[in-house]
């Protein structure tokens, strides 16, 4: 799933900041975002830009050059303004919001309701490139019989999940702050996926590699043909900050690759505890769609980590249905961890 960065949507509430002459918040879905005063009502439409989107320099743009400006050789042209998650004047602001009118070449009028326009607008993804010990040989894509993982932030999805699973029970599991990684067995065989790609099993000093190699014996145990999904997390990855003195895979979901399903939470508990494998902290079950946005924020504002204060933030998974899921980045993470 690529990310719908730039949108058309409508700011559903205006409200003003307590000693700020020059701006106040608009709420767009989920999020609030600063404005200037005056430039939304409520109602209206407005192009916006979600957190990790980082636009093109250009002039209609050059008003974030100061907070946002960054040089990299892996974005597109070399360069960009990044937005992220920041606090002015004690408020949250979560991406950005522009008149629809604003940006010259574009005939946004014309364009629908929360259309795509993260490539018409030249947006890219903030996206580092990872470290050489997790990159290594490419065996192919990533096999179509196993889904990839990936979950929506609430701030877009959480009014329509209060409709269609307003009353699942939830699996809550701590989100952890590493790299997604697959791996499965299949016809005898162990193979492993980072987030996007096949990686040749036939290699050496690969991250990914080594783990499929320790906990390929259990897996192949199982007798059946599975995916396990977990994030690797340790040295090199992300930071590392858990501080992990080595490495460390952490599965959040099993995929039977022969009945093309997700095990339920308790057969996944089950599996992956007898295999001795690790399973991500759960943090039990939650009627989570039916909550209003700001319990899941204050709560995943107030989740510690494995071993650090300040969680990354909760994945929600229904326990019915566990296709539907959503994620709930804590703002505590964005605001002082994000790199
Ligand atoms: P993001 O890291 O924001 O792209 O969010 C999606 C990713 O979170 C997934 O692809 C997983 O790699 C990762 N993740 C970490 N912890 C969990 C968890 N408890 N459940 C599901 N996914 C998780
Ligand atoms: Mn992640």
């Amino acid at each position: 799933m690529s990310r719908k960065l730039a949108s058309i949507r409508t700011v559903s509430e205006v409200r003003t900041i307590p000693n700020a002459d020059a701006i106040e918040l608009a709420l767009v879905d989920g999020w609030q975002c600063v404005v200037k005063k005056g430039e939304f009502a409520p109602g209206d439409r407005c192009v916006y830009f979600e957190i990790d989107s980082v636009l093109p320099v250009r002039p209609e743009y050059e008003f974030l050059r100061k907070g946002c400006y960054r040089k990299a050789e892996w974005l597109p042209g070399g360069e960009g303004f990044r937005i992220k998650t920041i606090k002015l004047r004690g408020q949250i602001s979560q991406g950005l919001a522009l008149p629809v009118g604003s940006l010259g070449s574009l005939d946004a009028l014309a364009a629908g309701e929360l259309e795509d326009l993260t490539e018409a607008l030249g947006v890219s993804l903030w996206d580092p490139p990872v470290h050489a010990s997790m990159r290594g040989q490419v065996r192919g894509n990533f096999p179509s019989f196993i889904p990839k993982t990936d979950q929506e932030r609430a701030q877009n999805c959480l009014r329509k999940l209060a409709q269609e699973a307003g009353d699942h029970l939830f699996e809550a599991t701590l989100k952890v702050d590493g790299s997604s990684c697959t791996i499965f067995a299949k016809d005898g065989f162990v193979r492993v996926c980072s987030r996007n790609l096949e990686l040749d099993m036939d290699q050496e000093g690969n991250t990914f590699v080594d783990m499929a190699r320790k906990v390929g014996p259990a897996i192949l145990s199982a007798g059946r043909n599975l995916a396990f999904q977990g994030e690797l997390m340790g040295p090199g990855i992300q930071g590392n900050r858990e501080g992990f003195t080595e490495h460390r895979w952490f599965v959040f979901d099993v995929w039977d690759i022969d009945a093309q399903r997700y095990l339920s939470a308790s057969e996944r508990m089950d599996v992956v505890g007898g295999l001795g494998l690790d399973h991500v902290p759960s943090l039990g079950h939650i009627p989570a769609a039916a909550e209003p946005l700001d319990v899941l924020l204050a709560r995943s504002d107030a989740q510690a980590s494995i071993r650090h204060a300040i969680a990354e933030g909760i994945v929600y998974k229904s326990v019915i249905d566990p296709s539907v899921s959503f994620k709930v980045i804590s703002n505590r993470f964005l605001l002082n961890c994000e790199t």
